[in-house]
């Protein structure tokens, strides 16, 4: 089953999310919980909620991905930007409770100088007080470009993470093309190579969303710049065969291309032709 979409704009709420995205041919969709760089969230609205989770239900969507705003960084040197980090993430857990079962993404942090371990260290204790054992939804660690400091721009820091946190049951991991491209993995050259050492490193059941980007650089140029599908040095017929691997079957792909809503759905009609 594919379930293909794209980031949204939350600010109407839910079940205009859910309209947007079935317009375009989506049948899932990413947005972010809040202004992506910070602040407050809105209030819950309950009806919202509810009419969306019928639509969703009656257009067979797929499992929706929530995404942390960016200036959430659990490994900061800054006490007051964890704990930012912390009140926003467990306001975020407390409030996706609302739509059970769905995914959190967050991108796990950078460690400012402080050295990977320390960092890997920092985020973990955050998500160990966070993370609750009633919780139905699964909380994704994004790869990432390895961009300056960032944590995460390699399997095994991730695996670092994961295997300091309790709950772990409650972690996945979220994998975006454009990043581990940028952080070094052969994802058009060897791109089943690319998941054995996923499985090997964390385990392929981990593996829970996609992010479908291009890249605007070469591959370990550590740069993080999305590219549409095909404009950029991934290419789309190494981004279609990637996402054609069995273990990526099931899981919602969402593109995170620089487009507004229209170039959206022409990407997301690329990507069902392609697949069919
Ligand atoms: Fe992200
Ligand atoms: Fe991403
Ligand atoms: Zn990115």
């Amino acid at each position: 089953m594919l379930y293909i979409g794209c980031h949204l704009s939350a600010s109407k709420g839910f079940l205009a999310m859910g309209k947007q995205a079935a317009e375009i041919g989506a049948n899932t969709f990413q947005f972010f919980t809040r202004n992506p760089r910070g602040g407050k969230a809105k209030p819950i609205d309950e009806d919202d909620i509810k009419a969306y989770l019928e639509f969703a239900e009656e257009h067979k969507f797929g499992k929706i991905v929530a995404h942390a705003p960016y200036t959430l960084n659990a490994a900061a040197a800054d006490k007051r930007i964890r704990d930012f980090a912390y009140e926003t993430f467990k306001d975020d857990l407390m409030r996706m409770e609302y739509l059970p079962g769905n995914y959190y993404n967050f991108h796990p942090g950078s460690h400012v100088g402080q050295g990977a371990e320390k960092g890997t260290e920092l985020i973990a204790d955050i998500l160990n007080r966070v993370l609750f054992p009633e919780m139905t939804t699964t909380v994704l660690l994004e790869t990432m470009a390895g961009k300056g400091s960032e944590i995460g721009r390699s399997f095994e820091e991730l695996k670092a993470i994961i295997d300091r946190v309790e709950l772990s049951d409650k972690l996945g991991v979220c994998l975006d093309t454009c990043h581990i491209s940028d952080g070094g993995y052969d994802i058009i050259g060897n791109p089943e190579g690319v998941l054995d050492e996923f499985d090997r490193i964390l385990g392929i059941d981990r593996l829970k969303a996609v992010h479908l980007n291009d890249s605007m650089n070469p591959a370990e140029s550590h740069k993080d710049r999305h590219a549409k599908l095909g404009e950029g040095f991934i290419g789309f017929d190494a981004l279609i065969k990637f996402i054609s691997m069995p273990a990526i079957d099931g899981l919602p792909i969402n593109l995170e291309t620089p487009n507004e809503i229209e170039g959206y759905a022409k990407e997301i009609a690329m990507v069902k032709k392609a697949m069919l």
